[in-house]
């Protein structure tokens, strides 16, 4: 293995106990999305991979949280002869203008940052063509002088940012086929939260290509994880005493009363502390804050809306950025989007909603969702995708 990628750490904070954690949790989320030969060699402020398809895996590394930065870098000898010739081969002969900018770890080093990027600079411009430009240069030479060796780089991948998805514990996503669940359960990565999804699905009146639209998202939001879980809650029955016993306009509010409190109750049986959905203010009648209100509080549960605030629009470009947004526009329909009455009620009235959902049983309904949800963890081995 002779190629070597450095990486930046995301949001790292000074605080020692976390840094740990941190690192700890970054290593152990690349050791299982990272399939190929590597060693990893890290300290406090940089992870080094020692590979042999530093390319590769650098563009893998981009869907891990908690990285700022991965650059393919090069290590030679701390003497100026062989960090000049390192940084003559792998600067552009297609570009002009360049500037060093030197970084030292090792503080006992000779010379200071400055001087050392002057006196390479020099060094470069007698043994080439290129010319310097500090504004704005075509190439950045970046050096960090160690005490192990120097450390040449010109590029920068951008990193995916972040937390190290596990940092802050398991959440519950509510995982529907629609755009905004994806987008709000990656939102959620980001920031530490491991995910585990939720879908309700009834059949026969939704069907076996609405699930696979679901299984297929969650495979692709777990490229950020690797630790995804989707659970499957068999809604029909509890959706058809809904349909049969309650008035039209109040099916979706008692619906969605429903969902969370199987949400709820299923999030405390795996350990997640919140929930996660992406509800979106004012999107649809369910949606207007008073409905928010009126679902809400079925639960104690903290749920965390990461789309609340964001425009359609905006959710949609981020779905494309994700590549879920494809999926999630196929035709295929929801729960939701079965017995939608013609006028669901945007102000619903607490009293009213408790009231029309006492009149069946949904204790019982409930154990017996909870009691026979179906699990999917290994995505790669599902044949779903064929079906679509
Ligand atoms: P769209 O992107 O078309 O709005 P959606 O999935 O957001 O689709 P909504 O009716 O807006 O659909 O539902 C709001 C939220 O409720 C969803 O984002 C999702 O978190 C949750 N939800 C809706 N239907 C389901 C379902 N069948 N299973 C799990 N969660 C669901
Ligand atoms: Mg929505």
């Amino acid at each position: 293995m002779n190629e070597l990628i450095m990486i930046k750490y995301g949001e790292l904070t000074t605080k020692k106990d976390n840094r740990k954690m941190f690192i700890k949790i970054l290593t152990q989320n690349i050791e299982r999305l990272i399939k190929e030969d590597y060693e990893i060699i890290k300290d406090n402020s940089r992870m080094y991979i020692k590979c042999n398809d530093a390319l590769k895996i650098s563009k893998k590394l981009q869907k891990i949280f908690g990285i700022h930065g991965i650059s393919i870098v090069y290590k030679v000898n701390n003497n100026y002869e062989d960090v000049l010739n390192k940084s003559l081969s792998i600067m552009d002969k297609n570009k002009k203008t360049f500037k060093v900018i030197t970084k030292r770890a090792d503080k006992d080093f000779e010379i200071s940052s400055m001087e050392y990027s002057r006196k390479l600079g020099g060094l470069i411009l007698k043994n080439s063509n290129f010319k310097v430009d500090v504004h704005n240069p075509d190439i950045i030479l970046n050096i960090e002088i160690r005490k192990e060796g120097t450390y040449i780089y010109t590029d920068e991948l951008k990193g995916a940012g972040g937390y190290p998805v596990g940092v802050q514990g398991k959440g519950l996503l509510m995982l529907s086929g629609g755009i905004d669940s994806p987008v709000a359960g990656y939102l959620a990565m980001k920031r530490g939260v491991n995910i585990e999804c939720l879908y309700f699905e009834s059949p026969p009146h939704t069907s076996i290509e609405a699930k696979n639209k679901v299984k297929t998202l969650a495979s692709i939001i777990n490229e950020y994880s690797g630790k995804v879980k989707l659970h499957i809650v068999p809604f029909t029955k509890i959706q058809e005493e809904i349909y049969r016993k309650c008035p039209d306009n109040y099916m979706i509010t008692i619906m969605r009363r429903m969902m969370y409190r199987i949400s709820e109750k299923y999030a405390k049986k795996i350990n997640a502390k919140i929930l996660i959905n992406g509800e979106s203010i004012g999107q649809v009648a369910s949606q207007t804050l008073d409905s928010m209100a009126c679902i809400n509080e079925v639960t104690n549960m903290p749920v965390i809306r990461p789309v609340a605030t964001y425009d359609k629009l905006e959710i949609i470009d981020i779905a494309k950025k994700i590549n879920t947004y494809e999926t999630s526009i196929l035709p295929y329909e929801d729960c939701c989007t079965i017995f939608v009455p013609p006028h669901p009620v945007i102000k619903p009235d607490l009293e009213k909603a408790r009231a029309y959902e006492k009149a069946f049983d949904y204790e019982k309904l409930i154990d017996e969702c909870i009691n026979n949800i179906e699990t999917i963890t290994n995505f790669k081995e599902e044949k779903y995708e064929e079906l679509l």
